[in-house]
């Protein structure tokens, strides 16, 4: 009985979290603030960061390194982890793997695990070569490194007109805790470590990252600072918010940045992005070259290839200008156009993205043709929207 009174005087005295505030995506000087009343020593605070990020516990009972009353002092207090779940899985037959992560109000985003990659990098098709040159062993994983590709919004307020998750509108941002926490609860499904394991992560999910850029930028810091993921495993691509652009140029912690660039000049790309009416290509050029560059580091332009909207050759040479006017270290990522349901174009044909790919080639420029991955499961860029809609 008298351990009851005295459980009941913990609960009584302790302070509440205002509606129950979850730890996972809080720094380690948002922990300490939440968590002030408690005055836990800062080694208490760097043990829950290390469960929180490191170990990825799902409940505070988890928190082994704290004693069973404290755990039970802060719980009782409407703390609790509050990191994102999967709550489905859809498998494709290449491998890829698509998920609705819930963020605990009921909604759910998507997140997708490539692995291999998606062959969008030289450095990955390098790797992807050599790694295919060696038979898996008995009893290995059957990925040797992966690509996650990360939601920003729940729905995009952008409307490229290819796009699925456009038709959604915008639904809410996301906070950084529901941006990393759909990093955190891949690598806790694949057992994967990125100290170990060699990760990529591509912020190319639903949503434009400019547009929710202190939550975007929390998650970044988080996920290098916290979960050893270095920023340059790291891109993000975003439609040409300039402000963000700018913004994003003066941050200490950055990703690689890629431009969604789909068009080869302002007349067409305002057909498929209307974004384009208030910022134009060579506004968002001007905005890139803000941006420092560090060694060997190139900006990503990504070219969606719509059949016969922006798909021939005089295209390609209008790309290649427009590398060139930049005057900046880029490559060029092609990307066939993944159909879906009442979105308006036709998929291009295989060999005019060849064609398109030489073209660029043969003037200099570096391009690439990312493989299609999850079309079976809307997993592939552009198609991300599933069922939101639906639920
Ligand atoms: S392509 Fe990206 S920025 Fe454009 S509507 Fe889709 S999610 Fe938004």
């Amino acid at each position: 009985m008298s351990t009851g009174g005295n459980v009941l005087t913990t609960i009584l005295d302790a302070p509440r979290a205002p509606e129950g505030i979850r730890l996972f995506g809080l720094s380690n000087q948002e922990l300490s603030e939440a968590l002030r009343e408690f005055a836990l020593a800062q080694y208490r605070i760097r043990q829950l960061e290390e469960a929180l990020y490191r170990q990825r516990v799902s409940t505070l009972d988890e928190v082994t390194t704290w004693s069973k009353d404290l755990r039970e002092k802060i719980a009782a207090a409407g703390f609790s982890v509050g990191a994102p779940e999967i709550a489905e899985t859809f498998c494709s037959a290449d491998g890829t793997e698509r998920y609705l992560i819930a963020c605990g109000d009921g909604q759910t985003v998507e997140t997708v695990w490539m692995p291999e990659g998606d062959g969008g990098d030289e450095d990955e098709v390098e790797e992807a070569a050599s790694s295919a040159a060696e038979p898996a062993k008995p009893g290995s994983r059957s990925w040797s490194r992966a690509t996650i590709c990360v939601s920003s919004q729940i729905g995009c307020a952008v409307n490229c007109q290819f796009c699925l998750t456009a038709k959604l509108g915008i639904l809410r941002n996301l906070t950084a805790g529901e941006i990393a926490g759909q990093v955190a609860a891949v690598l806790k499904r694949h057992g994967a470590e990125p100290g170990r394991d060699r990760i990529n992560l591509v912020f190319m999910g639903m949503g434009e990252p400019f547009l929710n850029f202190d939550a975007f930028i929390a998650a970044v810091r988080l996920l290098v600072e916290e979960m050893g993921i270095p920023e340059s495993r790291m891109t993000v691509s975003t439609s040409g918010i300039v402000p963000g652009i700018v913004r994003f140029a003066a941050e200490r912690v950055r990703p690689r940045l890629a431009i969604s660039l789909n068009a080869s000049n302002d007349a067409i790309r305002e057909t498929v992005m209307p974004i384009t009416r208030k910022w134009n290509i060579e506004d968002v050029m001007d905005a890139v070259r803000q941006v420092p560059l560090r060694a060997r580091e190139r900006i990503t332009f990504e070219y969606v290839l719509l059949g016969g909207v922006n798909d021939r050759l005089e295209h390609a040479d209008e790309v290649v200008r427009l590398v060139r006017r930049a005057n900046f270290p880029a490559k060029v990522n092609l990307i066939a156009w993944n159909p879906g349901p009442d979105v308006p174009f036709t998929m291009p044909r295989a060999e005019d993205v060849a064609a398109f790919q030489q073209r660029l080639r043969e003037q200099g420029v570096p391009a690439f043709i990312r493989r299609p991955r999850g079309r079976d499961i809307y997993a592939a860029c552009g198609q991300l929207k599933k069922t939101v809609a639906a639920q």
